[in-house]
């Protein structure tokens, strides 16, 4: 929009009308304080000032509006009687641009004028998005290297406990088998192999992340029965859980069609974050449920819970609660796994929690997709 300052009202009309007919938006102000009102309200892409005019004159204006963060990119014209004013035209004003035009106006040099002040303001504008959108796209490159850095110090750690572990098991087995204690050395030898086992899923979590980025995760999908798997599964978390009663809930005995080891992997992932993330806790329970469409696996345990904010990021990769992260080893990328596997099997994942009272990771998967999924 641009702004005429002039005390007499015949220039402003006939001014206005000039622009206005050749589509500028205008505005007008009749005094030298009326201007700067509006200046502080509004933006303006160009000012044109009559220079003399009773109380503020146009230089008393323009020094004004230089201090105005508003006007920074705002161009000005004054229209000047007197060719001896033109010297002190830089006084005071040194931002968007300045210029002059003697009275009579020229209506061409005008618009002229106009229109390049025009074009310098929208090229600035540009420029100004550019670099706004450089700085944002920085910015994010930067998040994501401190994400991964971030990533690669607790992945190393996560991966050093098991191995140092492991490391202090084998040198009491050396010291017992000298000895002969060969009940020692049996339960040294058990306790290596959990850590080992802890190691052996740390790595394939990793290969698997790095296996989405380049889209190298590959299914080998046959039909199975959820239900039969479940069995076998609840075995598997039982063992190393003694402590836990994993209940059933509902039956699926149909078949699907989809990668048996992978769907077990984010079935054992539900379970272990369940059992992980609910201390003091000694029930999980599985629930299983179809219809024409499709099969509802829901994992509920009565832990700690998420709340709702948090809810919408726990499938994103390397995210993990923040307020309790400190009191739970982990990665943050298992569910971000089991999201890939499940929407690559064209199924949904989801939970539904209260915090402190519980959560239930749940997935769905179509039945009847054999074509389209495979
Ligand atoms: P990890 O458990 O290794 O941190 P996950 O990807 O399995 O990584 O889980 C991401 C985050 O979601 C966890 O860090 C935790 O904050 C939250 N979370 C997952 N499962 C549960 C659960 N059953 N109850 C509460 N919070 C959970």
């Amino acid at each position: 929009m641009i702004l005429i300052v002039d005390d007499t009202p015949e220039n402003l009309i006939s001014l206005k009308k000039v622009l206005e007919r050749h589509n500028f938006e205008v505005d007008t102000a009749a005094s030298g304080e009326e201007a700067l009102k509006k200046v502080l309200k509004n933006e303006y892409v160009l000012i044109i000032l009559d220079v003399q005019m009773p109380g503020m004159d146009g230089f008393e204006v323009a020094e004004a509006i230089s201090g105005y963060s508003k006007a920074k990119e705002t161009a000005i014209i004054f229209l000047s009687a007197v060719n001896t004013e033109l010297k002190f035209i830089t006084k005071g004003y040194s931002s968007g641009g300045l210029d002059y035009i003697t009275k009579p106006v020229d209506m061409d040099i005008l618009l002229l004028k106009v229109k390049t002040f025009y074009r310098i303001y929208e090229q600035s504008r540009k420029l100004i998005e550019i670099q706004n959108a450089l700085l944002d796209e920085i910015e994010f490159r930067k998040q994501a290297e401190r994400k991964k850095d971030e990533f690669i110090s607790i992945a190393s750690h996560e991966l050093k406990t098991p191995l140092t572990s492991v490391k202090g098991y084998i040198q009491l087995l050396e010291r017992n088998i000298d000895k002969g204690d060969i009940e020692t050395v049996k339960k040294h030898l058990g306790k290596a192999q959990v850590q080992l086992e802890k190691l052996n899923e740390l790595i394939a979590d990793l290969l698997d992340i790095s296996k989405i980025e380049s889209g190298k995760l590959k299914f080998n999908k046959k039909h199975f029965v959820m239900d039969a798997m479940l069995d076998s599964v609840i075995e598997i978390i039982n063992q190393s859980n003694p402590e836990f009663k994993i209940i059933r809930e509902g039956k699926a005995e149909l078949e699907i069609y989809a990668d048996e080891m992978r769907i077990e992997q984010v079935v054992i992932n539900f379970l272990t974050n369940a059992i992980k993330y609910s201390p003091g806790t000694s029930e999980v329970h599985i629930k299983l449920s179809a219809d024409n469409d499709q099969i509802y696996l829901g994992v509920r345990d009565f832990g700690i819970g998420i709340n709702e904010a948090q809810q919408k990021h726990v499938f994103d990769k390397f995210y993990r609660v923040e307020e309790t992260a400190i009191h739970f080893q982990g990665l943050g990328i298992g569910l971000y796994i089991s999201a890939e596997i499940i929407q690559r099997h064209g199924g949904e994942v989801g939970v539904k929690s209260i915090l402190g009272e519980g959560s239930e990771f749940y997935f769905t998967l179509p039945l009847n997709q054999e074509k389209e999924t495979d």
